[in-house]
């Protein structure tokens, strides 16, 4: 019986024990059940304090510790987090993008926080830049998001702004193509028609002497040919010369039977605000012998285009120039003549041409074939080309 007593004794002593190491067992697991509400709450430098004196009395209790920890870690990470915020308020953006990496990887919340915050510095960065460029001043536009590269490393969407706005930025000082150019205007009067009007016309604007408003010209000597057909052959030549080189031309006429005075083909020249004027004439003289180029501008004497003689001048002088050295014709001569209707009622540099003295049996014949024909054009281009590569 004293067995059994003993037994029983030990038995009940055991379960007390027990009983009380049970205890102690839920009372902790219910203070690890605040501590980690804390947690849940994101009261983590509560749940740090609280942890810290859980441990007082379990001072090597592992898990405690461990809570203790994480606590800290997420207090910390909270704290960052509000450093990056306020450095972002004061624009200081990388500064504020050098905190953010502290931010704990164990911390879900900061980190979705870290995010909308980088975003919103990405996001300055890409509104200072955009706005520069707008006002066009991209070599700034262009700084900014260099400067945020420098502390944030490559990014798909600074990149892509970057190039974007050197895009703009190449087009922005590109200067816009040169319009071509004008085509000079030439209009070339072929002297002469089919039948002459005898009729008067002014021989200047205002003038009260009176000319024959057009004749019939001079006829080779040799050959027969009437000036007006010479002249018109050797015009059209030119023009489509002259084209080829991008002019614009006008014939005033490209048939023989017409009606223009030589006033009026001065006036064809003005109304289609020519650059110069151009009259393709031949020569003729009592003495068969008289041959040679000769070209006519109006003198600075000249009563109506006085101002138009030192262009005019210069234009005789590079078309009888040119034309003798590509022919090897002698020289007939660069005159000034003041009485010619054609020349006075020009408003350009104007010239008249004496392609040579159908009078003359020799150049006569030489005249009408094609090969000097084209000589004399030849001529007459380089003489304009010239004329015109001088102008400033
Ligand atoms: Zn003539």
């Amino acid at each position: 019986m004293k067995k059994y007593g003993i037994l029983l004794l030990l038995l009940s002593l055991f379960l007390g024990i027990s009983g009380c190491a049970s205890d102690r067992r839920e009372e902790l697991k219910e203070k690890l059940l605040q501590g980690e509400a804390l947690i849940a709450m994101e009261k983590f430098e509560e749940a740090e304090t609280f942890f810290e004196a859980l441990l007082v009395d379990n001072p090597d209790n592992i898990t405690i510790m461990e809570k203790r920890d994480f606590s800290r870690e997420l207090k910390l990470s909270r704290e960052k987090l509000q450093e990056a915020s306020d450095l972002l308020e004061d624009e200081q953006y990388a500064e504020a993008f050098a905190v953010l990496k502290e931010i704990s990887k164990n911390d879900e919340g900061g980190l979705e926080s870290k995010e909308n915050l980088l975003q919103d510095i990405q996001g300055a960065y890409l509104t200072k830049a955009e706005s520069l460029a707008g006002e066009n001043r991209y070599a700034e536009a262009l700084a900014e998001l260099e400067e945020y590269l420098t502390f944030a490393g490559e990014d798909e969407k600074i990149m892509a702004a970057l190039e974007d706005i050197k895009e703009r930025k190449i087009a922005y000082e590109t200067p816009p193509p040169e319009p071509p150019p004008v085509p000079k205007i030439i209009v070339i009067d072929p002297g002469h028609q089919l039948k002459g009007n005898y009729a008067k016309e002014p021989v200047g604007p205002g003038s009260a002497i009176l000319k024959t408003k057009v004749s019939s010209g001079t006829q080779g000597r040799v050959t027969r040919v009437p000036e007006y057909v010479l002249n018109l052959q050797i015009s059209v030549k030119l023009r489509d010369r002259l084209q080829a080189e991008g002019y614009t031309v006008i014939l005033t006429r490209e048939s023989h039977d017409v009606n223009l005075s030589n006033k009026e083909r001065a006036e064809m020249a003005n109304g289609a605000k020519a650059d110069l004027f151009l009259r393709i004439h031949a020569n003729g003289n009592d003495d068969p012998s008289v041959s040679g180029i000769m070209t006519i501008y109006p003198s600075l004497e000249n009563p109506f285009v006085a101002a138009l003689s030192p262009e005019s001048l210069r234009l005789s002088t590079l078309l009888h120039d040119e034309m003798v050295k590509v022919t090897g014709t002698k020289s007939g001569g660069i005159r000034a003549m003041d009485d010619l209707t054609g020349i006075n009622w020009a408003q350009m540099p104007v010239s008249l041409v004496e392609l040579g003295y159908m009078s003359n049996p020799e150049e006569d014949v030489l005249l009408s074939t094609p090969q000097y024909q084209d000589q004399l054009v030849e001529g007459l281009v380089r003489g304009i080309q010239r004329f015109f590569e001088n102008l400033p």
